[in-house]
């Protein structure tokens, strides 16, 4: 029988030294004789101004292309994603990044291919990674991770694959994890590296161990599990890695945790908090009455989307809490992540008939969260229009609109006590916040004032909510007929037409 174990060196961190980096492995060659598989993980080409270039025509001209799964000749299947995580919002995504989409196409690849995975690469580290793990066995500080080099994305990936070594790079560490043991039993080795070239420290001497080298066997991938020590899983069943669900099998035996979800969703649910209610929320699910129950499109278990009954325009939409919160840095985490589902959603739709979509939550004088999500055209340079008036008519009222990035977005929402958040397009997200001021001098209709001007939608008259209402049956018709066209979109369950 033909030997089925191949050499394999994975190394990390070129930074654009490759030259010098092709040297170093000749000369290792040398000494040690021809790997059967070189792997670079972590930044390749460096940062230096043609990068984009030379990434484009590396990836013209190789044939593996920005992710893939690959057999060799011995019969190992290796998968590799290269990049950083991009947006959360699936509209487009850069060359060197990875999103939602491409992973879950990857992991789709994987299911086909019915193999097991040996090797995974990946560039950032899946978050939570080191959770679990003895700390006696961790030498860095967790809370100076680069954060741009850390993906949920990965977790998700690598609960769903678990495979048997998985390799990352970027964060300039070398980390070699106990192995764990995933709840389908599979045992998977993390490893670290850190970089072959540091750009911030040149100097650094001794530098972590920037590659790895080893034999894998086809048949005998790791030690015979009696002998060897693992944790469990890193990742956590309850934390949502990703809008894409988890292969039901990765979790079946943690059926208890998932019990505790389950109750905690309920208690969410029946035990809603009081701050701030008032008699009578026209936005809690409890108070939703024939006069506007119609306008209700779908449900999660925690969040809902329905029409407005003053659109600014046509499929003027909203998602709310079916319990009453203030605002969405309120909201438990799962409700967070229905949230960001309809929102998912809804930028799909409006993206099949040629619309984006602004969303605004104005959490000021404002009791029941509510986020609102307006389609617009796609024309001449709407969104850079739309962001210039927004900050200049907050400008206008002395308030000042700052851009966010998106990590910071939540703690500062949490910090302050009210907000006025505007989202648009590619990951573009403005904050103003209340802090210390006078929320009673807040212009409440701000956000239609300024899509309505007549240098946006020009629909200045529609500012007046009074102007914008319709009759019932009208209602009932305008979301039945959305609700059909977004039916391919939703995730969630549909709300019937009593
Ligand atoms: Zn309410």
């Amino acid at each position: 029988m033909a030997d089925r174990s191949a050499k394999i060196l994975v190394c990390s961190g070129v930074n654009g030294r490759i030259n010098g980096f092709i040297d170093y492995l000749e000369s290792m060659f040398t000494e040690s004789g021809d790997y059967d598989y070189v792997f670079c993980i972590g930044n390749f080409f460096g940062d230096e101004e043609n990068s984009e270039n030379e990434w484009k025509q590396f990836l013209d001209s190789g044939k593996t292309g920005k992710q893939g799964i690959i057999t060799s000749s011995e019969g190992l299947t290796i998968g590799f994603i290269s990049g950083i995580q991009g947006p959360f919002q699936g509209i487009k995504c850069e060359m060197h990044e990875f999103n939602c989409e491409s992973l879950e196409m990857f992991k789709k690849c994987f299911v086909r291919s019915e193999k097991k995975l040996d090797i995974l690469l990946t560039s950032p580290w899946p978050t939570d990674v080191y959770n679990n793990d003895n700390t006696n066995n961790i030498s860095f500080s967790k809370e100076n991770l680069d954060t741009k080099c850390v993906s949920n994305l990965l977790s998700w990936i690598a609960i769903n694959v678990t495979p048997n070594y998985h390799f990352s790079g970027m964060q300039g560490i070398y980390y070699e994890r106990t192995p764990y043991k995933s709840p389908n039993n599979q045992i998977t080795r993390f490893i670290a590296l850190g970089n072959y070239y540091n750009i911030n420290e040149p100097e650094t001497n001794p530098k972590p161990k920037w590659f790895y080298d080893f034999i894998l066997k086809k048949k005998k991938l790791i030690a015979p599990k009696d002998t060897i020590v693992t944790t469990n899983s890193p990742y956590s069943a309850t934390f949502e890695y990703c809008v894409q669900p988890i292969s039901k099998e990765y979790f079946t035996k943690i059926s208890a945790s998932d019990r505790a979800l389950r109750i905690q969703k309920f208690k969410e649910r029946s035990n809603q908090t009081s701050e701030g209610k008032t008699d009578v929320c026209l936005l809690c699910w409890s108070n939703q009455t024939s006069a506007n129950k119609h306008m209700i499109v779908s449900t999660g278990d925690l969040v809902y989307l329905a029409g407005s009954k003053s659109p600014l325009v046509q499929e003027n939409l909203f998602i709310s809490t079916i319990g009453h919160y203030k605002s969405f840095n309120r909201i438990s985490k799962i409700g967070q992540f229905e949230v960001n589902m309809f929102k998912l959603s809804l930028i799909k739709y409006f993206q099949s008939s040629g619309r984006q979509v602004v969303f605004f939550e104005q959490n000021i004088m404002s009791t029941h969260f509510n986020l609102q999500a307006i389609p617009v055209p796609v024309s001449n340079n709407m969104i850079d229009r739309i962001k210039c008036a927004f900050i200049a008519k907050f400008k206008e009222h002395g308030l000042n609109l700052e851009p966010i990035y998106e990590k910071a977005l939540l703690y500062k929402m949490i910090t302050s006590e009210g907000y006025f958040y505007l989202e648009l397009p590619e990951r573009k997200y403005y904050l103003y916040t209340t802090y210390n001021k006078d929320n009673t001098e807040f212009p409440s209709l701000i956000a239609r004032e300024v899509l309505a001007s007549k240098s946006l939608l020009d629909i200045e008259d529609r500012i007046d909510e009074k102007n914008c209402t319709k009759d019932i049956s009208e209602e009932t018709k305008d979301i039945e007929t959305f609700k059909v066209a977004f039916k391919v979109f939703n995730k969630f369950k549909e709300v019937e037409k009593e």
